[in-house]
């Protein structure tokens, strides 16, 4: 973090002392910190049961414990997904402000919704490692977005925080516009586990900000299984719903 933002950081929390309390959406005035306005809130398509055991699909209607075509179809290397919210409205402004906005002031709030997204994954848990952003991308941006979220994740809930576990060996193409299978392709074999010890036995929280396609979990929860780890659950802010996915 350079000086710029670490003077912008201290002046935000300043003037949270003087200001009173605003969305994290719209930064209206709030009865209470580091929540949302009723009109954010209900804007915002939060997630939950009923949904597909292992990738978290929603359903409209479905017996607990079952899964979706795409799953049972092609099982994936993560033992199950969880979101937030689908992408789309406030969230997709939330997570906008977060990774291009220097909003790091939105870690905290954000961090608290995932951790009320997976409880039971988050119970098996014994280590939250973040996707990592490529080298080049990390200097555009200054911070990688999924680190932040693992690291008050972790704080938050008791556990291990591993922010460098995994590392990206190749500077693979922005993913925006590739389908299913250019996206697997694009990220195959584009991580590495950088602290094998680490990793054998680990209950993983693989922690990101979007699930698309799955295809980047996918080639994580991959790398983290071949290095020993027991299991992998994927957390992440939002997830794109389609229609007709998975
Ligand atoms: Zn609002
Ligand atoms: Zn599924």
């Amino acid at each position: 973090m350079d000086l710029m933002m670490a003077a912008r950081r201290l002046c935000r929390v300043a003037l949270d002392f003087v200001l009173p309390p605003s969305c994290l959406g719209c930064a209206g005035p709030l009865d209470r910190p580091g929540a949302l306005c009723p009109a954010c809130w209900g804007d915002m398509q939060f997630l939950g049961e009923p949904c597909c055991a292992c990738c978290g699909h929603p359903f409209v209607l479905a017996p607990d414990g079952a899964t979706c075509a795409g799953c049972l179809a092609r099982p994936p290397a993560f033992d199950r997904a969880r979101a937030v919210a689908a992408y789309g409205g406030t969230m997709r402004r939330l997570i906008l402000a977060f990774k291009h906005g220097d909003r790091l002031d939105l870690c905290r709030g954000l961090a608290t919704l995932m951790i009320g997204a997976d409880a039971a994954g988050l119970a098996q848990a014994t280590l939250v490692v973040p996707v990592p952003l490529h080298d080049r991308r990390l200097l555009h941006r200054r911070y990688n977005q999924a680190a932040e979220l693992a690291r008050a994740i972790g704080q938050r809930a008791g556990r291990r925080v591993c922010v460098d576990l995994l590392r990206r060996t190749k500077a693979t193409r922005s993913q925006g516009g590739l389908g299913r299978r250019g996206r697997l392709d694009n990220v195959a074999g584009a991580f590495a586990v950088a602290r094998p010890a680490q990793a054998k036995d680990a209950h993983v929280l693989l922690i990101d900000d979007v699930m698309t396609t799955g295809a980047t979990a996918e080639a994580c929860a991959r790398a983290l299984k071949a290095a020993g780890a027991r299991s992998v659950a994927v957390l992440t802010l939002a997830r794109v719903v389609r229609a007709d996915s998975p």
